[in-house]
């Protein structure tokens, strides 16, 4: 019988890899984004044997958003990485998309094969890859879906833990977004976050290349993961960035991740000096009260918003009212800057204070129908 997937939760088999395999920690996986030819991949193994790096990564098969980029050099590319393996000596890594990928990548020994975000979203192809992977010893690392969806990322991990794989990770690489931020994807720290707290002993990376898309951004965003506790980071490398054949602006040379990688300031996962509890507990206590606070103001808020949905209602007037809440919105940022606010986060907050408030006004002028 297949393993209930919510044993996972308890199953401290899921993490030994890391420590099993003596990994230096933060793990490090780097690589180009894309195999591109056999000389760029013995150029980037060469150069990365000599820095922190614990696995080789290359994608050999590119999902591509939109047609006519360049979709991979295929199966023949990973004879590249075997012959990087044996004369530099680091473990692979390739992602797989569908069960040939999978039989093909075992065939050729990969040492840790990726489920890509675009793939994480389908059931049917991770049930399919979960198929093809059962009974493997090799580490199998999920991506999130390219939606911020939890469930759908636990969903992934949970196929592929059914097929009996307990080598397994996550890697958080941030979101789509329909409006343009800083990042390529926007990372939603809250949704890692989140799948760390269900699944605590599951090794979780950070891919910071594709949640900000950019080089000049991937030290700070590493470092960010760190602070949350990550297990490792997945970090696209390449001898000439400008020159790749795919995701060329947020690769890194191999000597620049080096430096990253030495940079980043590692910390302890807690403190049990006395001053330090002591402290802590103090604060703590004044985020519990201005949390009681803030609810207590988004409460009156609501009540508010509720006769303003009456007078709407006495007067038959729609619920959205477009220009307003565009007004809104730009002063609370403004607002936001001054009190040292992100824009993004006062954005994120205002849509959710709108959507409840739209929800209340819903309940008064639709009674008796019901909301979400
Ligand atoms: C990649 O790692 O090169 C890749 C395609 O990533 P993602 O699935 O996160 O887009
Ligand atoms: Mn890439």
């Amino acid at each position: 019988m297949a393993p209930d997937p919510h044993m996972m939760e308890n199953d401290r088999s899921v993490r030994n890899w890391l420590t099993e395999l003596e990994l230096s920690h933060p793990l490090l996986i780097a690589g180009p984004c894309s195999a591109e030819t056999e000389q760029q991949i013995m150029e980037t193994a060469a150069a990365l044997a000599r820095t922190q790096v614990s696995f080789f990564r290359a994608g050999i098969w590119k999902p591509r958003t939109r047609p006519g980029g360049f979709e991979g050099v295929g199966a023949h590319g990973l004879k590249w990485l075997q012959k990087a393996k044996a004369e530099f000596g680091l473990p692979l890594a390739v992602e797989v998309a569908n069960a040939t990928h999978v039989k093909i990548a075992l065939d050729h020994d990969i040492d840790v094969l990726w489920i890509g975000a675009r793939t994480t979203v389908n059931p049917f192809a991770v049930q399919e890859i979960a198929d093809a992977l059962k009974g493997t010893d090799k580490i199998v690392l999920v991506k999130n879906p390219v939606n911020p969806d939890l469930a759908l990322w636990m969903g992934g991990i949970e196929r592929i833990y059914q097929a009996g794989v307990r080598n397994l990770g996550a890697v958080h690489r941030g979101f789509s977004t329909y409006e343009k931020t800083t990042y390529r994807n926007i990372p939603e720290w809250q949704i890692p976050i989140e799948l760390k707290s269900r699944l605590p002993h599951l090794p979780l990376l950070c891919d910071p290349s594709h949640i900000t898309g950019r080089r000049d951004m991937i030290a700070e965003v590493s470092q960010q993961a760190l602070d949350l506790t990550y297990d490792g980071l997945m970090i696209e490398t390449h001898p000439r960035p400008d020159e790749a054949w795919s995701d060329a602006a947020q690769q890194v040379t191999p000597g620049r991740l080096k430096a990253i990688f030495e940079d980043l300031r590692l910390r302890k996962k807690e403190s049990t000096q006395e001053n330090f509890i002591a402290e802590i507990d103090a604060l703590r206590s004044r985020i519990d009260l201005a949390d009681v606070k803030l609810l207590e103001v988004l409460g009156k808020r609501m009540r508010i918003a509720e006769e303003i949905g009456q007078l709407k209602k006495s007067q038959n007037v729609a619920i959205l009212q477009n220009q307003r809440w565009v007004d809104v919105k730009q002063k609370m940022m403004r607002e936001g800057a001054k009190k040292g606010l992100t824009r993004e986060f006062v954005l994120q907050l205002f849509k959710a204070i709108h959507e409840e408030s739209i929800a209340h006004q819903q309940m008064i002028m639709n009674p008796g129908e019901g909301t979400k």
